[in-house]
């Protein structure tokens, strides 16, 4: 069986090493992009697999169709980089990646932690022997609200880690689970704007998701309150937030992923010029942390992605169902 497998990091090679071993199979190997450009990579494979940079639209899929290839992987959870109708019109099998929730739900703590104790300037103040305390006044995590918005595996988990530290959790989505009603209390999305104290989004990027943070929103949520996202940057409308930063409405964001972070997040651009103006200006504040789009990034997160990856196209191949088999 022979596979070509794109996007491929340094760190993926030990377990991509280990299972074409396992399973005797045929891995080509790439760190490209799947693009029309490096298609012809995949010439005689039986499977392609790429994460969540190349677009997966309807023209790659027909090529890939033409070379006789009907089955693709993604090594990640995320999927609005691939036009499933056209995936599924054109006869696919496809599969997305699954890996714990706690990564991701462990830094979204991380980052509320660092914002109610604003380690951004004091780290900055470590770096030149500024050692006063002056601003850098806390809060403490028990005494506060925190709205969970999307309840799933992430949202979840979230909630579980909190329990422990005694704020009050409120909690909003299209379904409601019987495990998050045990830890928190399920509200309107506006009584939890209105509520909440920190907010934290754990939603897919759907149409209606999209932008679900803007002026308005903002304009419901309590005064200095804090916004971590760690989902997607497109559900946020970051013209709004860079206005609610501005003008001292919100208290501080944290941001793990960005609108069009493609091309700059997980590359070294340090000799480049990068055309994210926004990116650019909000990073500057104090109250406002970006990371590079790493939450889900642990050494377990890894090993599984790329378990997902290469055993749902050998199954795919053998005509069998994967668990993580989307189309
Ligand atoms: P999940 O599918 O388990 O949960 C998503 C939840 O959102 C579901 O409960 C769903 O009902 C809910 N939802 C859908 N539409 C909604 C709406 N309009 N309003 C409120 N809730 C709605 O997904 P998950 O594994 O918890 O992941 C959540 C998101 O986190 C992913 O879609 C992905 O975008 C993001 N993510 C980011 C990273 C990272 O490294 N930063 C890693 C993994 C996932």
């Amino acid at each position: 069986m022979k596979f070509a497998i794109y996007e491929v990091r340094e760190d993926e090679m030990k377990m991509l090493k280990a299972l074409e071993k396992k399973y005797n199979l045929e891995l080509v190997i790439t760190s490209e992009d799947l693009t029309p450009e490096t298609l012809y990579l995949a010439e005689g494979a039986d499977g392609v697999s790429t994460i969540g940079h190349s677009h997966m639209n309807r023209m790659i899929f027909e090529q890939l169709a033409k070379m006789g290839i009907h089955t693709y992987s993604s090594r990640c959870i995320g999927v609005n980089h691939i036009d499933l109708a056209a995936a599924r019109e054109l006869g696919f099998s496809v599969s997305n990646a699954s890996y714990s929730p706690h990564g991701v739900a462990d830094y979204t703590v991380m980052l509320m932690l660092m914002l109610l104790r604003k380690y951004k300037p004091a780290l900055w103040r470590q770096q030149v022997n500024d050692y006063s305390l002056g601003g850098l006044m806390g809060r403490e995590l028990r005494g506060l609200t925190v709205g969970i918005v999307g309840t799933g595996r992430i949202g979840l988990t979230v909630m579980q880690n909190l329990s422990g530290f005694g704020c009050k959790m409120l909690c909003y989505d299209v379904h409601e689970r019987p495990e998050a009603a045990a830890l928190g209390k399920y509200v309107s999305l506006t009584e939890l704007y209105n509520e909440s104290d920190i907010i934290t989004l754990h939603t897919p990027l759907l149409d209606s998701t999209r932008f679900m943070i803007n002026e308005e929103s903002i304009a419901q949520m309590k005064p200095e309150a804090l916004i971590i996202n760690c989902a997607r940057g497109e559900l946020m409308d970051i013209t709004a937030i860079i206005h609610a930063i501005e003008n001292q409405k919100l208290g501080g964001v944290a941001l793990d992923v960005f609108a069009d972070e493609d091309g700059i997040y997980h590359h070294d651009r340090r000799t480049d010029i990068i055309k994210n103006r926004d990116m650019a200006y909000l990073r500057q504040f104090p109250n406002v942390i970006m990371t590079q789009h790493m939450a889900f990034y642990t050494a377990e997160a890894v090993d599984s992605m790329v378990t997902c990856g290469i055993e749902s196209l050998l199954a795919f191949a053998e005509g069998k169902h994967y668990p993580c088999q989307i189309v």
